[in-house]
């Protein structure tokens, strides 16, 4: 068995620098590694949400959050096939804005972070398994960095994204999402964060286009559905993607914009289902857990609180001498407290419209209403359950007509 630690932590991503950070902080002996050398690439839409630039900002980066090149967001549109909804995002620590920052270099940020809290780091080191007693509690981790490699210790968050190298941990994915950077996007309102609920996407599932500014004149151009609607249509995501490009409003935005670098895919695992979070030894973190939200696809934020609560419970865990799932379920039970209200019924929503494109009423009906149309954007920043919207009874109930009529008449 190689060198002993406190803790150690799969997967460098915002999750597990998180859960190194506060670990360290904490006190803890901790390792971190990843298959990866840093900086590495993460496909994502990188918007940092409100909420999630508090949690950067937490972590002693606030200043960074508002270097120039970043971009920088004060209202969240949604297009839909019928309406326009506007409103201003919620207040950060620095005011009433998020950020849009490439993964490559927001990642680097809370790694640099973990480490300058004394997390020791690997790169290229892949995790393959869980080592346990004979009588199956965790002793460490075993993994290959060249040749295999054992570390020892009574405690491993798992924070590998969608990888799930611990098969007794894996939660299934259940959406995915493509995007591409382009030069030169001209779109109005850049101060904006643009979200387009096109029929396309939505007419065999759910699913959502983007258009999030950087500060730097690129913009992060992307589109993402549910695993259902390729199911249901037989397409694949390259050729969802390709015709929301084709969409008239983004085509003209994107008329003069040149691509920078190719298109890149993920997969990710939303709304808490199904993720079992902790277990003797063990918790899991951010995609790991299914912790991106089942509307808006954003996870870096929940990702970081994760870490951050999951550090917490580590230390708990050691102080007490005490790591079985009894102890460690009180993480699992705190994540639940803090968001299972709006991911699970976020992802009840989802799943209960056979289709998106059948709550068109209810966005036409809220665009209309400045409270619900408040609502509904809350849902997508993750600062209110979605069934926040049930607070506009007028709104909803015009909604509902809309649809069972057009069921009838359809
Ligand atoms: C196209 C797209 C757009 C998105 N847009 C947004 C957005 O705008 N805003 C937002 O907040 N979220 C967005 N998300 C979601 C967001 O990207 C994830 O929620 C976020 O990356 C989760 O962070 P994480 O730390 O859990 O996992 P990750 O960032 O995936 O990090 C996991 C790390 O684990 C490492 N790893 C995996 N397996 C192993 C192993 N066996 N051994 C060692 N290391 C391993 C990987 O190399 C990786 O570095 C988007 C997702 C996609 C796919």
């Amino acid at each position: 068995m190689g060198e002993r630690y406190d803790l150690v932590v799969v997967g460098a991503g915002p999750g597990g620098s998180s859960a190194a950070y506060y670990a360290s902080k904490a006190g803890l002996k901790t390792l971190l590694l990843d298959r990866q050398e840093f900086p590495r690439d993460k496909p994502c839409g990188d918007g940092l949400m409100p909420h999630a630039a508090g949690e950067v900002a937490m972590m002693g980066l606030g200043d960074w959050l508002d270097e120039p090149h970043h971009g920088r967001f004060t209202g969240f549109s949604i297009f839909t096939r019928t309406a326009e909804i506007r409103q201003d995002v919620p207040p950060t620590l620095h005011g009433p804005h998020g950020y849009v920052i490439r993964r490559e270099e927001t990642d680097l940020k809370l790694l640099e972070r973990a480490q300058a809290a004394g997390a020791e780091f690997l790169p290229r080191t892949r995790a393959t398994k869980l080592l346990r007693s004979p009588a199956g509690e965790v002793t460490g981790l075993a993994a290959a960095n060249g040749a295999p490699v054992d570390f020892a210790a009574p405690l491993v968050v798992v924070a590998d994204g969608v990888g799930g190298f611990e098969s007794k941990m894996k939660a299934h994915q259940n959406a995915v999402a493509r995007r591409q950077y382009f030069r030169g996007v001209d779109g109005p309102n850049k101060e904006d964060i643009q979200v387009f609920m096109t029929e396309d996407l939505n007419a065999e599932g759910a699913g959502y286009g983007w258009v999030f500014y950087l500060g730097d004149g690129r913009a992060n151009v992307g589109a993402g559905v549910s695993t259902r609607a390729l199911a249901k249509t037989g397409r694949n995501l390259k050729d969802f993607f390709d015709r929301f490009l084709e969409e008239p409003k983004i085509a003209e935005w994107l008329r003069d914009a040149e691509p920078e670098g190719p298109a890149k895919s993920w997969s990710l695992k939303m709304g808490m289902w199904g993720a079992k979070t902790s277990g003797q030894g063990v918790m899991t973190v951010g995609d790991a857990a299914s912790l991106i939200h089942p509307i808006s696809g954003e996870g870096v934020g929940y990702a970081i609180e994760s870490g951050r609560l999951a550090a917490a419970w580590s230390r708990e865990a050691h102080n007490r001498k005490d790591f079985s799932a009894s102890v460690l379920s009180g993480y699992a039970r705190q994540l639940r407290r803090q968001r299972a209200r709006e991911h699970l019924s976020g992802h009840a929503l989802v799943n209960l419209f056979p289709n998106m494109d059948l709550a068109e009423p209810l966005f036409k009906a809220c665009e209309g209403d400045r409270g619900a149309s408040r609502a509904l954007v809350e849902s997508f920043t993750g600062d209110a359950p979605v069934y926040s919207l049930l607070k506009h009874p007028a709104t909803f109930a015009a909604a509902l007509k809309d649809v069972v009529g057009s069921r009838l008449r359809g």
